[in-house]
């Protein structure tokens, strides 16, 4: 006979039950699992693109602009590998977006001076 013991109320359960008889908590349930049972993980290149796509607002807009984009596209193609892996997606498509901003505000910001 098998003996588990529930993770929730420490009942121990000598039966076959996959679940307890007290709470109903599934004795295989690790409880680490997302509702869509696949774990994901955030790109980080996605989200070094959208935090350097913001910084690009206040700062050097043409650089970080161009760093943004490099690294938005090197995420989806990341993405496009392993789809299911990445939960991150948007910040890859904003990281695009505002990468291109930057570079046009940081293009009317150089024509501004010279
Ligand atoms: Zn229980």
């Amino acid at each position: 006979m098998v003996k588990r013991v529930c993770r929730i109320c420490s009942l121990v359960s000598e039966t076959e039950k996959q679940f307890c008889v007290e709470c109903g908590t599934s004795f295989f349930d690790d409880g680490s699992q997302s509702t869509s049972g696949v774990s994901t993980v955030a790109n980080s290149k996605a989200t070094a693109s959208l935090v350097i796509g913001v910084l690009g607002f206040v700062l050097f807009g043409l650089v970080l602009g161009a760093i943004a984009i490099v690294l938005s596209s090197m995420a989806k193609r990341e993405m496009r590998q392993e789809p299911s892996r990445y939960n991150n997606k948007g910040a890859a498509t904003v990281g695009l977006v505002l990468g291109i901003v930057d570079l046009i505000a940081g293009a009317f910001f150089v024509g501004a001076i010279f």
